[in-house]
Formats: C-alpha cells, structure tokens, sequence
C-alpha cells in the first residue's frame, strides 16, 4: 500500500497538481485511517489489514486546501471547475495503482473521501 500510494502521489497528483493549480501538493489528510470495521457481507475491510487508506483532503504549497466533499462533483467534467476535474483525474490515475477506487460516486459512506486498497476485487469508480 505504501508504494502504491507513493507512485500514485509521485506520478499522478504531483503531475496534475503542477498542471492544475501551478503548486505542489505537500500533504493530504487521511480520513477515517487504520479501522477493523467490519464491511457488508462479514467481511473484515481491508482497512484492517493496512492494505487500503482513506484521503479527504490536499495541501498545497501555495496554502491552498481542498476537500472531496466540497470539490467532488458528481459529473466529473464540470467545465471551468479545476478543483472538481483535478479530483476526476486523480481519481482515474488510482485505478492505475489500486485495486479498489472508491469515490463520493460510489455511495454515502464514501461522499468526503477515496478508498483505494490492494484487496481482492478490481473495481474503479
Ligand atoms: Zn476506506
């Protein structure tokens, strides 16, 4: 998980990030972190085996902050909203690098945050 979130952050928030917005990102928040909560289905999430994370929120070096649950948009493409077509496009860069790639698309529980994780099922919102 560490390496594939370091490749991902290398490669494509970094990239897009200078693109975007002219600034680096120098950090992120994570949201819900290390958890053994157990998912729909009985299953324990990958959370508990460190094998996914939870991002809400970029910093930038210019002081800049944004938040998936004030910058997502639904429809990915909004015209003229960098912030919402950054989020879009970090997002289809993690399906390069993660199995899992959950978005405020993919339901309630996940409307401020990404999940990725390396577990079994290949899925990219
Ligand atoms: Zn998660």
């Amino acid at each position: 998980m560490a390496e594939a979130t370091a490749l991902w952050l290398r490669n494509v928030v970094q990239t897009e990030a200078l693109e975007t917005f002219g600034a680096r990102a120098v950090g992120l928040s994570n949201v819900n972190g290390y958890s053994c909560r157990m998912r729909s289905g009985g299953y324990i999430s990958e959370h508990g085996f460190a094998n996914a994370v939870d991002i809400g929120t970029f910093h930038f070096e210019d002081g800049r902050r944004v938040n998936i649950e004030d910058g997502w948009r639904p429809n990915s493409t909004a015209m003229g909203d960098l912030t919402a077509n950054w989020f879009a496009r970090i997002n289809d860069g993690a399906c390069d690098y993660f199995q899992l790639v959950l978005n405020p698309n993919s339901d309630a529980a996940h409307r401020d945050h990404f999940h990725f994780d390396l577990g079994p099922w290949k899925s990219c919102d």
